[in-house]
């Protein structure tokens, strides 16, 4: 679908919801077509918890909760987004973890890292630095209910755990990784039951949230299902 770039006024898009739902895929096609800028939330959690395997800050999938806030100040996190290609690179302190971060060791831990409310809190703070100009898609857990509670549209995406886990399997497969289908779908399961009971900042969908379910609908579809949504309130926007 050809879309014009909308020299209209910027809004911020919120998109949330479970694992491996395809939140990013939405998120980036979204920002490539609109020009906004587009951020990974899951990714800065990733990166804080490459850091803290690498530093043995996690033990067990416990983190050491107060070496790793103090620790917090030594990690950088940047991206290059390539808006012309919709590809994003995840940085820590200059070094490219794009890969690293997606590999299951870090997916297994990022879980109880991310239920840290110190950790939380530094995320939440930089990602609405990024938002400060609006124009931007964020996707992650809390993007619609805490980081930007007035962000002007939200969505809600889910799929079943099978869906989730049998894309991500062909995601992993398909990057020359060796992946098992179960190990995969018992991760998905079980960061769905942590990110939705944590104390700080659960998964929820937002009140004013719309809801995606893209169990059974294409790339094309869902997108042309989000631009409408986006199409809807910038114009209404403009009047
Ligand atoms: O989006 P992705 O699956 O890469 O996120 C990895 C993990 O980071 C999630 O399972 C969740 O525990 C955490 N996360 C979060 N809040 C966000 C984004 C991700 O707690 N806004």
């Amino acid at each position: 679908m050809q879309t014009k770039k909308m020299t209209t006024k910027k809004i911020i898009i919120a998109i949330d919801g479970h694992s491996s739902c395809g939140k990013s895929t939405v998120a980036k096609e979204l920002a490539k077509m609109l020009g906004y800028i587009y951020i990974d939330s899951g990714a800065m959690y990733r990166v804080v918890t490459l850091f803290a395997i690498r530093n043995r800050l996690i033990i067990n999938k416990i983190p050491d909760e107060k070496k790793l806030i103090e620790a917090l100040k030594q990690v950088k996190i940047t991206f290059l987004w390539d808006e012309k290609t919709g590809k994003n690179t995840t940085y820590l302190n200059g070094e490219n973890v794009e890969e690293e971060i997606r590999q299951i060791t870090v997916s297994e831990n990022v879980s109880p890292v991310s239920t840290i409310a110190g950790v939380r809190a530094e995320m939440v703070k930089q990602q609405r630095e990024n938002g400060k100009n609006k124009g931007i898609v964020m996707d992650g857990r809390d993007i619609g209910t805490v980081v930007f509670p007035d962000a002007e549209l939200k969505i809600f995406m889910t799929a079943s755990p099978e869906i989730r886990a049998k894309r991500r399997f062909d995601e992993l497969q398909g990057k020359g990784q060796q992946v098992d289908f179960d190990e995969i779908l018992k991760n998905v399961i079980e960061r769905d039951r942590i990110d939705s009971t944590r104390e700080t900042s659960p998964l929820l969908k937002a009140d004013d949230a719309v809801v995606l379910d893209n169990s059974n609908l294409t790339r094309k579809d869902q997108l042309d299902w989000a631009i409408k949504k986006v199409k809807a309130i910038t114009e209404k926007n403009d009047c």
